[in-house]
């Protein structure tokens, strides 16, 4: 017989923790591509669709940033997933979408982008403030653009 699935206490999960434990296992999948910078476009695909997903999926972590927008210490899932930031907490979506989507030379800028244009989808500021940067605008990401 089948064990049964672990359960894990619903009032002590933070949705967050859950996302970044999410992105952890997604860019430990790509640790060796991240050397010198350059980010393929295939990974960038992924990771927009990646986020898309979990802010799609997950209820939690969609109400989340529904309700705590303003007020709410969010973390920046690209750089708790990579390690770069550990604990970093930005107050309100705004300070956060706005680090994701300036972020220019650290690591992991392109899944910056995508995290901060999905959160701008889910919150309504997709059209003007966060529209997606076009791939073929990206310098060293201008190949085979289809
Ligand atoms: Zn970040």
């Amino acid at each position: 017989p089948a064990e049964p699935p672990a359960q894990q206490p619903v009032a002590a999960r933070c949705p967050q923790a859950d996302a970044v434990r999410a992105c952890r296992a997604l860019f430990e999948e790509h640790a060796d591509d991240d050397d010198d910078g350059e980010e393929g476009e295939e990974e960038e695909g992924d990771v927009a669709r990646f986020f898309d997903e979990l802010l799609e999926k997950d209820a939690g972590l969609r109400g989340f940033y529904e309700a705590e927008r303003e007020t709410g210490r969010f973390l920046c899932l690209v750089c708790e997933g990579v390690g770069a930031r550990a604990g970093k907490r930005f107050p309100g979506c705004a300070a956060l979408v706005q680090h994701a989507g300036s972020v220019a030379r650290t690591k992991r800028r392109l899944a910056h982008r995508a995290f901060a244009d999905a959160l701008g989808r889910l919150l309504g500021w997709g059209a003007g403030r966060t529209t997606p940067v076009p791939v073929n605008m990206l310098p060293g990401s201008c190949q085979n653009v289809a």
